[in-house]
This record gives structure tokens, C-alpha cells and sequence, in this order.
């Protein structure tokens, strides 16, 4: 029986759009229009890696919902998104199935199939993998939404 991973294509949309206005400007305002703007988007965090600086931060973290890192300028710029999940995985046993998939907005028909990048027995609840902060000085890691860094010892192995 397979285990097929499914995208929200209009949940993704509002995350792609917020990205890339933030790509444009990397600032406060920007970071308090796309939670605004976008209802999935709960909290936004833009950190400087270079000068280790929070550079801005808007809206509130969600705990149930899971955090997504995204790099920018040559990995020099990461921005935090805490977001309603969108990515899910469902058990399809005949292709009547796949019309009964769902996201957790709503959505079932803007739904695409992805190649999954968890392993089957994961649970996507609570394995939603975090970005690693260690490198951030704490001051700034305790203004920050996610401040339970990883330990190195509990960090996943990178493929290098
Ligand atoms: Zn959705």
C-alpha cells in the first residue's frame, strides 16, 4: 500500500509569494504584511546570519504548526516561517483514493503529488525537521520564537 506526499499548491502559492516579497525586502514591514496577508502564515523571523542580528519579526509562533528555514544571499539571510501545514502524506489504494486527499486548509483539488522526503514511519506531526540555530549568538537566539536549538548531538547527520 503506498504512501504518497501531497503539496497544497495554494497553501505553497502564499508561502512562495511571501518569500519572495521578503527576498525584495528583507524588513519589519514586509514581515508584518505577509502574516497579515497571508491567514496560513502565522509568524515570520528574518535573521542576518552574517552580522548575527534579528533584523524582524512579526506575528505570533503557532506550536502546533510546524517552522519551515529559508535561505537567502548565499545563505547569508534566513528567514523563519511558522506556518499551517501544507505538506501531508495520505495511504492511496486505488485511484479513487487521491480525490479524497486534503489539506489542512481545506484545499482538495489544488493538491499536487510530491516525491516524499520522509521516511514512511515518521510521524509528520512531531518530526518536522528545525533549522539549526547554534551558530546565533544567544541574545539574539532568545529573541528569536524558536529558541530550542538543536544540541549537536541531537542534529541530524548531513550527507557531505
Ligand atoms: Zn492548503
Amino acid at each position: 500500500m503506498p504512501l504518497y506526499e501531497y503539496e497544497c499548491i495554494k497553501c505553497r502559492n502564499k508561502l512562495e509569494k511571501a518569500l519572495t516579497a521578503i527576498e525584495k525586502k528583507p524588513d519589519k514591514k514586509t514581515a508584518q504584511s505577509v502574516v497579515k496577508k497571508y491567514d496560513t502564515i502565522h509568524s515570520v523571523e528574518i535573521v542576518d546570519l552574517d552580522e548575527k542580528e534579528l533584523l524582524a519579526q512579526a506575528g505570533e509562533r503557532d506550536d502546533k504548526c510546524p517552522d519551515f528555514d529559508f535561505y537567502f544571499d548565499q545563505g547569508s539571510l534566513m528567514v523563519l516561517v511558522n506556518m499551517d501545514r501544507y505538506r501531508f502524506s495520505e495511504l492511496i489504494y486505488e485511484k479513487e483514493d487521491e480525490k479524497k486527499v486534503e489539506c489542512y486548509c481545506g484545499e482538495k483539488k489544488n493538491v499536487e503529488r510530491v516525491v516524499s522526503s520522509f521516511s514512511f514511519t515518521s510521524d509528520l506531526s512531531t518530526n518536522m525537521p528545525k533549522p539549526d540555530l547554534s551558530e546565533l549568538p544567544p541574545d539574539v537566539r532568545s529573541k528569536m520564537f524558536i529558541s530550542d536549538y538543536i544540541e549537536e548531538k541531537d542534529r541530524p547527520k548531513k550527507n557531505r
